[in-house]
């Protein structure tokens, strides 16, 4: 990476360091494609499952998608803002793996993974799946007991499948921009988004859709200028990001 600028005040050569480190740390048993498959697996079974539960269902029942997506989309920018870029009593170590580790490693010029086991820096961490479906069991719960059992179904399964469908675009989005997936006009699309995210002088206050940027839309939160004319604020940025 000898042609890549490094953000000011964090040399290329201290970028590299922590990466050898954070790689370094990496478990030898970790497998890259069983942290992708497994959770995916995992969440397209879960949706399978809802799926099969539903009973009778009607067309307004399933115009409700479009609106748990959204709700999934705003929870996600604000997940993405107030818990990744804010270290939180009930969950540092989402901080601690987010801002001072993945957005060390990736900035906006430098973005590609270098070997599959960096998967473990951009994936969440497998049980993630499996938490987020907990999670959502109390509200389709409700729903359920109180004679919505389709809509408590829907919600589940649409939440389930945003998440799988997050880490699959996050992913991409770090691939080299020359792979084939990388080169995909719907990919660099959503790559230069979260990418503009990923200069260190940017990330605490724009772009926090990780797929689709529609609650940055709404919030007015979609950086529109080059991320590069941010370069001049970047030292100051720097001091929020430095591991703990
Ligand atoms: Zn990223
Ligand atoms: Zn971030």
């Amino acid at each position: 990476m000898s042609d890549t600028p490094a953000p000011a005040g964090l040399t290329e050569a201290r970028r590299d360091e922590l990466r050898a480190q954070l790689v370094g740390q990496i478990p030898r048993w970790y497998s890259p494609y069983a942290h992708l498959i497994v959770p995916s697996v995992l969440g397209l079974g879960l949706i399978t499952g809802a799926i099969l539960l539903l009973r009778d269902l009607r067309a307004w029942q399933l115009l409700l998608l479009p609106v748990f997506f959204l709700i999934s989309n705003a929870t996600e920018w604000r997940v993405h803002r107030d818990v990744l870029h804010k270290r939180q009593w009930f969950a540092p170590v989402l901080y601690d793996r987010h801002t001072p580790e993945h957005h060390i490693v990736f900035i906006t010029e430098d973005m590609a993974m270098k070997s599959a086991r960096e998967f473990r820096l951009v994936l969440v961490p497998a049980y993630g799946v499996l938490l987020l479906f907990i999670g959502t069991l109390p509200a389709a719960a409700v729903l359920w007991l109180v004679g919505l059992r389709n809509i408590g179904l829907l919600f589940v399964a649409q939440a389930l499948l945003y998440t799988v469908t997050y880490e699959w675009l996050h992913l991409s989005y770090h691939l080299p921009a020359t792979s084939r997936i990388g080169k995909s006009r719907i990919i660099s699309a959503l790559r230069r988004h979260h990418a503009t995210h990923h200069d260190p002088a940017l990330m605490q206050k724009w772009n926090f859709n990780v797929s689709l940027p529609l609650w940055d839309l709404v919030r007015g939160t979609i950086y529109k200028a080059s991320p590069s004319a941010s370069s001049a604020a970047r030292t100051e940025a720097r001091s929020e990001i430095r591991p703990a």
